[in-house]
């Protein structure tokens, strides 16, 4: 089968507009070479591509090379990986999309006193431009970790450089510079869940939606491909995913490919919630060499939450994405490496150093270890509830999620906070919301500013003591029906929405026969853990567990997946950053 003819198709309606970019939902007009970057404002512009002084450029030379540039050099090419830094001291260097139809599409020219780069400088990821000298001088040159090292031990230069390069990603975004077409259906939960993959992951993408474009059905039923092959990605702009698993998609573009896999670390970080997150940024700050193994995509549960407005110094709010994102940002500037779409199925706790094996087999080891596993939603108990998963069922509420059920009514489920937030949020554009919670009220689960705004809402129905019982549709959820424990009372409506928010168990399942856990499954630490589990653990040190240690020496327990641990991003960030110290103290031993 030839996908020549898909890609040929794809880029022409492109070229018409049919095609939204990112996680935005505008119809954007790509690939014309003759516009030119949406850059807004003249201020933006000089935050974007700064010029630095002759102080600063001073300060970077000793950590690179100079050497000179011949017009036509190609310094960095779309693919390479990874990507060095290039500061210009004289002549120009130009940053383009090579287009082999339409020429290649000029980004920026960079002059002297600026600089090259965008996240993947952190990242270590592949380049999504090409660099080619458009008029001879000369550059100085940094290697990934030398920029690495330049940006931990220079406060100006990092605050210019990290500035420039997330809003060089971000533009990249907008304006649909990505080396990803993805080509799904609203109605399809693989859609959502490979859309929220990428842009969790920062990752610019352009989104081709077949029910907008019937001519795309068409075209992909020519190539026999089938509603079990919906989403397709086409990935770099040649291989064609259907399909594909997250771990695929990080494998495609490369997420995980500059993490060195063999050498053992400080400190391995399990989970990239906040609290993973956390310790990542402080580890790696004070000089411990970090690896941190996320089984889906940085964020974790904070990374669903549409607006967390309890999260210190933060007035106004913030997006659990944007806080998350930004934590994801600073803990790869301090030199700490993420790995993405790896989960870890099990910890060889019997010998030291430790190590983690991984859901494709590999072996990881570390001399300490941070569990940071966090929670997962509990899943609605009910029939045919997993084939309705982002069908119709939904375990976050982020803007991806308010796009789907836009103008609908719709169904949250639980009294906590989360649940809350989740009906508040989704108020502002559903057509109504019914807050379906199995207790007499709200008082003793959620906080009292919530419920001041739920009963202010003009959109939101509480329904007390009222809980979900039956689920109908074909592959999407398209009927439900909910009881009335009081009177017992069954009601049916025609809703394909629901939100489930009713609380988390730990993710711990892999941790069994290693540690103590409690009766519910969260790790027990520190002054929790009894004289018989340290007993029954073999606990071999004559000294007591510190504080957010496990039943095994060394190895630490932070967040969501510890026992007693309070439910919130700052206790998690709050541990996350303690149980570093402990690991200082445990590594100089
Ligand atoms: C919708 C929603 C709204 C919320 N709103 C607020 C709020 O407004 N304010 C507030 O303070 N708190 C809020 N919370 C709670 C807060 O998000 C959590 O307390 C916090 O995210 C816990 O952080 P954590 O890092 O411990 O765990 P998590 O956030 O659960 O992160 C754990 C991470 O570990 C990964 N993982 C799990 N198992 C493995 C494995 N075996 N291998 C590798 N990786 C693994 C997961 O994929 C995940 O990314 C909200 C939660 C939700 C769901």
């Amino acid at each position: 089968m030839s996908w020549l003819l898909l890609l040929d198709w794809l880029s022409s309606q492109m070229q018409r507009g049919a095609v939204t970019i990112g996680a935005m939902e505008s119809p954007v007009n790509l690939f014309n070479p003759s516009e030119p970057l949406p850059i807004s404002t003249r201020s933006a512009a000089e935050r974007l591509f700064p010029t630095l002084t002759d102080a600063q450029v001073a300060r970077i030379a000793p950590h690179g090379r100079r050497r000179p540039v011949a017009a036509g050099d190609v310094l960095v090419e779309v693919g390479q990986k990874p990507v060095p830094f290039f500061v210009v001291t004289s002549g120009a260097l130009q940053v383009v999309r090579p287009d082999a139809a339409a020429g290649d599409r000029l980004i920026v020219t960079h002059r002297r006193g600026q600089f090259t780069g965008e996240t993947n400088m952190l990242t270590g990821r592949r380049s999504l431009a090409r660099l080619r000298v458009a008029e001879p001088g000369e550059v100085i040159e940094l290697s990934r970790d030398e920029l690495l090292r330049l940006i931990q031990s220079d406060a100006e230069l990092s605050e210019i450089l990290m500035r420039a390069f997330l809003l060089r990603r971000a533009e990249l975004i907008a304006g649909g510079f990505g080396d990803v077409v993805v080509v799904g259906s609203a109605h399809c939960s693989g859609t959502l869940r490979v859309r929220e993959f990428l842009t969790r992951n920062g990752h610019p993408f352009q989104y081709i939606d077949l029910d907008r474009n019937p001519d795309a059905q068409e075209l992909l039923d020519r190539f026999h491909v089938g509603p079990h092959d919906i989403p397709v990605l086409i990935c770099r702009g040649d291989a064609v995913l259907r399909n594909p698993s997250n771990r695929q998609i990080a494998d495609c573009l490369g997420f995980n490919e500059a993490i060195e896999p063999t050498h053992v670390r400080d400190m391995v970080v399990i989970g990239a919630g906040p609290s993973g997150l956390a310790a990542a940024v402080y580890g790696a700050s004070e000089g411990l060499d970090v690896l941190v193994l996320e089984s889906n995509v940085p964020g974790g549960q904070a990374g669903s939450s549409s607006r967390i407005e309890n999260y210190l110094g933060f007035p106004t709010g913030i997006s659990g994405l944007d806080l998350t994102g930004r934590a994801y940002a600073q803990a790869q500037k301090f030199g700490a490496e993420v790995m993405i779409a790896r989960g870890v199925v099990s910890l060889d706790c019997g010998r030291q150093p430790y190590a983690v094996e991984l859901d494709d087999g590999t072996r990881l080891t570390a001399r300490a270890i941070v569990i940071a596993a966090g929670a997962e939603y509990r899943k609605l108990q009910l029939e045919h509830a997993s084939r309705f998963e982002n069908a119709g069922i939904y375990y976050g509420a982020t803007p991806m999620e308010a796009q789907l059920c836009a103008g609908e009514e719709i169904i949250v489920v639980g009294g906590g906070n989360s649940a809350g937030q989740a009906a508040v949020f989704l108020s502002r554009t559903a057509a109504r919301v019914h807050m379906l919670v199995r207790s007499r009220g709200l008082a003793d689960t959620m906080s009292r500013y919530l419920i001041r705004r739920i009963e202010e809402s003009q959109t939101i129905t509480l329904r007390t003591e009222t809980e979900l019982v039956g689920l109908d549709g074909d592959v999407n959820l398209e009927r439900v029906r909910w009881r009335h424990a009081g009177t017992g009372a069954v009601e049916a409506s025609d809703i394909r929405h629901v939100f489930m928010m009713t609380g988390a168990t730990p993710n711990t399942s892999w941790l069994r026969g290693c540690l103590c856990l409690d009766e519910r499954g969260f790790v027990k630490t520190g002054p929790d853990l009894s004289h018989d589990d340290l007993a029954g653990a073999g606990w071999p040190l004559p000294r007591a567990p510190h504080l957010l240690e496990t039943s095994r020496p060394d190895v630490f327990a932070v967040g969501d997946v510890r026992g007693g641990n309070i439910k919130r991003v700052a206790s998690a960030v709050g541990e996350g950053s303690i149980a570093v110290a402990f690991v200082h103290q445990v590594l100089q031993r």
